[in-house]
């Protein structure tokens, strides 16, 4: 499964799920689909049905999608920027009733809906599949950079499309190739070609 972290900014109460850690099984689908797509989030989701007492972290300064469009922000807020945890934490569940709210009406409450910040990951087929260490470094090299590009975006249901990012760029001709061939790579096939050869000359002085 995949890493989640749970921010909420002190600054812009913006709430952020950040992808910390993609896992291989995405990864790998990644490798297969040129789409890159992580595990559904399941903290958040559940937390708006059932409060299992799951929390927010709180960050000072203000979160990335308002450094990107500061507009968004009131214009007498200070610059933007992303602070460090600032060890508190607010719950998870927002507030149910205004009475609620107004017991405690220092801590921010969190937005009904939070960004989902999506980092940006960068590898090459063999690493997305997972077989790296099963190619010699010459043959490796001839795999180029996959970019799977950063994104935030509002949190939506996990449906087939959202919460996904498309590599940049098409194929490499090397890609295809490898994908057409059912894993053989040009080295594989010269090899058998050469092992072949052998056999023959092996046949002919037996
Ligand atoms: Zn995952
Ligand atoms: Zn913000």
């Amino acid at each position: 499964m995949c890493q989640f972290l749970y921010h909420m900014f002190e600054q812009c109460s913006h709430c952020i799920i950040n992808v910390a850690e993609y896992c291989q099984v995405r990864k790998w689908m990644a490798g297969i689909k040129r789409q890159l797509q992580p595990c559904p989030e399941t903290k958040y989701m559940i937390s708006r049905v059932v409060d299992r007492g799951e929390q927010w972290q709180v960050i000072s300064g203000t979160c990335m999608a308002c450094v990107m469009q500061p507009g968004r922000n009131a214009e007498s807020a200070p610059p933007a920027s992303q602070g460090d945890l600032t060890g508190t934490t607010i719950p998870m569940r927002p507030a149910k009733s205004m009475q609620d709210q107004r017991i405690d009406s220092l801590s921010p409450i969190p937005p009904e809906k939070p960004f989902i910040s999506l980092p940006d990951l960068t590898a090459t087929l063999p690493e997305l599949l997972g077989f790296r260490d099963k190619l010699h470094d010459k043959t490796s090299l001839l795999f180029d950079d996959i970019t799977f590009p950063a994104r935030i975006m509002p949190y939506v249901e996990q449906t087939k499309s959202s919460w996904t990012m498309s590599a940049i760029g098409s194929p490499a001709p090397l890609e295809s190739y490898f994908m057409d061939n059912g894993g053989l790579l040009v080295e594989d096939r010269k090899s058998i070609a050469a092992q072949k050869l052998w056999k023959d000359e092996k046949a002919i002085w037996e």
